[in-house]
């Protein structure tokens, strides 16, 4: 993730992190905090930093634990820019111009407010992937072209030089892991949402999130009842329920049947709060000790510098690069 904000959203929680978190007991896994991707965006220095601290405090407190997966910071880990530029000369420029991503946001603010750093941003996300070998990439439908573009570049780069990198498969999150916003049920809950009323912040105060929770759009019909199209408020509500709690959704609406929203949201505004409380007490802690916090990613990042080094050797000696020693 992109450490482009102070606190992820419960998107980014349960869309990303749950299911990340699960990946660490069937894979040895690898997870950085991409602040190179970041700076395709203006930033201010320091406050680049703080965030991302706070976002690797965040991925910990989640449960991401750096004993068991890696969890390092982007730029810690020089061979990522070195393989981008490498696979900078083997993607075509229509190619990544292809990317719907770039076309987007090129087209949003034009040519001349378009770095090209957000025309390579899929390049790099490429090296991001290939330097660690890697099988699965989980990530959300947004993603998915990207990957395919990494897998193209990878298969590419095989085919001319011989077996160099694993051919990664995504493996897109589930239709239901997607959360939206509270006061717009149908746009995608998100860090760059207009209002603040529809994002539930990790980091908020519980107290904050309950009362969030209390005011979310729902409907007129009264039910506590599961239909993404007609009742798109209440949907979420039960989709983010069943996720925090592990329940499935029918068993959470025979729970309300009967009742009235306000019953079901009090219940909703309670597993927000045993959920989320914990977590930023757990991220706070981490903050409050930044050397520490400093010293954790710094030796993650020697963990992933030495894979990454590896598969980077392997590809200057493939592509005829003379060895410094
Ligand atoms: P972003 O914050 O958009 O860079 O997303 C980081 C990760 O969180 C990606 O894996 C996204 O797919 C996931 N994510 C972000 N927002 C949501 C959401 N509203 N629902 C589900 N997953 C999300």
């Amino acid at each position: 993730m992109q450490p482009s904000a102070d606190s992820l959203q419960v998107g980014n929680y349960i869309g990303a992190l749950l299911q990340w978190r699960d990946l660490q007991d069937a894979y040895d896994a690898f997870f950085s905090v991409v602040d190179l991707h970041a700076l395709t965006q203006p930033n201010d220095p320091a406050e680049l930093r703080e965030k991302t601290r706070r976002t690797a405090a965040q991925y910990i407190a989640a449960g991401i634990e750096p004993s068991r997966s890696t969890l390092y910071v982007q730029s810690h880990v020089a061979a990522h820019a070195e393989l981008q530029w490498v696979l900078s000369t083997i993607t075509g420029f229509g190619e990544a111009g292809r990317m719907t991503q770039f076309k987007d946001k090129s087209s949003r603010y034009g040519a001349d407010q378009t770095n090209v750093g957000l025309f390579t941003y899929p390049v790099l996300m490429a090296a991001d992937i290939l330097l660690y070998q890697t099988d699965i990439v989980p990530v959300g439908d947004d993603q998915k072209q990207h990957v395919e573009l990494t897998r193209d570049l990878a298969e590419r780069f095989n085919a001319r030089y011989g077996e160099t990198f694993t051919v990664p498969i995504p493996v897109i999150q589930k239709d239901t892991a997607r959360i939206y916003d509270l006061q717009n049920p149908t746009a995608k809950m998100s860090k760059s949402a207009e209002s603040d009323a529809g994002v539930l912040w990790m980091l908020d105060d519980p107290a904050v999130s309950a009362k969030k929770v209390m005011r979310a759009v729902t409907d007129n019909d009264g039910t506590v009842r599961y239909d993404r199209e007609s009742k798109p408020g209440v949907s979420n509500l039960l989709t983010i329920y069943a996720a925090l709690t592990g329940r499935q959704i029918p068993s959470i609406e025979d729970e309300y049947a009967g009742r009235g929203y306000g019953d079901f949201k009090k219940g909703l505004a309670e597993v927000v709060v045993n959920e989320f409380g914990p977590v930023r007490e757990r991220a706070l802690e981490l903050l409050a000790d930044p050397a520490e916090l400093d010293r954790v990613l710094a030796s993650n990042a020697d963990r992933a510098a030495e894979v990454a080094e590896r598969t980077l050797g392997d590809v200057y000696d493939k592509i005829g690069l003379l060895r410094r020693r």
